[in-house]
């Protein structure tokens, strides 16, 4: 199978078909793997990662023609190349249907432009997600949707002193196997008030790099160990100052713990049994649960099941009272 687009939906899915033992070759148009959500080393690293997992990667191609009538042969990329193959995969990213809204006559550029509460130009018509563009920013993750829809209900409520301020971009490769987040700014820019902190073992393809702008963390990678993912989130949507825990902060390297049962959150690993743990520990509140656990602070979506787990645990049996269950792997 042939997937056009080196990102991340392309990227999962190359993993994916090689574990069912599909032959996948990924066409990337520039010269490396998730150009937005890495830097170099990071996409030098996913590489090599899937070189090891039998994904065939070509760069600076494009598809010049499908090959096939009744069904699809094969290609020819721009290169010259032919690739024989009977599936192409588009996976080159989303665009917002925009066109009912600017017949409309609402402003529209990339997306449909809001304001600090996500309203249009009519200021009773209001956008969030995916089709919301905010100072320039279409943020396509269902976090920024959430948080959007937040405001949007405070600001109906009559809750005007929340505003909207923007999401904090984060990516989470799921393939199995391996870690791989970004966070925030990924690449440092050329001027003193910025510093990079970076850890690497390029034999292992550990790699961990932290970006500080007046001591506080403003964007990370992390490959091969994302257990620091949570933490940094919320020192980042926080601006919390690092002071002098930054070298605790920054260099602690925790050990993961282990998916218990059926896995519900692939972005943070966590399994039911972590979960149903976690409940029996005490814990009843939705949100909570997903905080403690991990689960549900990734794409968030698994909230629901999340949620459903909770709900059937408490229904069948109230937690207070009982010791942790022990539930094996
Ligand atoms: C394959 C895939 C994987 C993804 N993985 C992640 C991930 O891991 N993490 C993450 O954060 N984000 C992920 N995303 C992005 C995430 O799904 C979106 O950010 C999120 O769904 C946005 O929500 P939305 O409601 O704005 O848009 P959508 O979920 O796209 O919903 C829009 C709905 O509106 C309907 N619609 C369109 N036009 C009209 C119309 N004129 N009238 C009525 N209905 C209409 C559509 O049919 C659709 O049902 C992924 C996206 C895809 C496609």
């Amino acid at each position: 199978m042939v997937i056009v687009g080196g990102g991340l939906l392309g990227i999962e899915l190359a993993a994916s078909l090689r574990e069912i033992n599909v032959e996948s070759t990924v066409i990337q148009r520039t010269s490396r793997l998730m150009n937005r959500q890495l830097d170099p080393l990071g996409s030098q690293l996913l590489q090599e990662e899937l070189a090891d997992k039998g994904v065939d990667v070509y760069y600076n191609d494009e598809i010049e023609r499908f090959l096939g009538t009744a069904a699809i042969t094969g290609i020819k990329l721009k290169s010259g190349l032919t690739i024989h193959c009977t599936t192409v995969v588009i996976a080159i990213g989303t665009t917002p249907n925009i066109e009912i809204a600017r017949e409309s006559g609402l402003e529209c550029k990339r997306g449909v432009v809001v304001n600090d509460y996500l309203q249009t130009n009519d200021p009773s018509v209001f956008a969030i997600g995916e089709i919301a563009e905010f100072k320039g920013s279409l943020y396509g993750i269902t976090a920024a949707a959430e948080q959007q829809a937040e405001i949007v209900a405070r600001y109906m409520n009559g809750d005007i002193a929340q505003f909207y301020q923007g999401s904090l971009l984060m990516n989470i490769l799921k393939i199995h196997g391996t870690d791989l987040c970004s966070l925030g700014e990924v690449e440092c820019p050329d001027d003193p008030a910025y510093e990079e902190v970076v850890f690497i073992d390029k034999a292992k393809r550990y790699y961990k790099k932290c970006i500080i702008h007046n001591d506080r963390l403003i964007g990370a990678i992390l490959i091969g160990d994302k257990n620091e993912f949570l933490e940094y989130r919320s020192l980042i949507e926080n601006c919390i100052e690092l002071s002098e825990k930054r070298l605790q902060l920054l260099r602690s390297g925790k050990a993961a713990e282990p998916v218990i049962g059926k896995l519900v959150c692939s972005c943070n690993n966590v399994g039911e049994g972590n979960l149903l743990n976690k409940i029996q520990e005490g814990c009843k509140d939705h949100l909570q649960l997903c905080q403690l656990s991990g689960a549900g602070m990734g794409c968030g979506s698994c909230r629901p099941e999340v949620k459903a787990i909770l709900e059937k645990t408490l229904e069948l049996s109230p937690v207070e009272n009982k010791e942790p269950r022990q539930i094996s792997a």
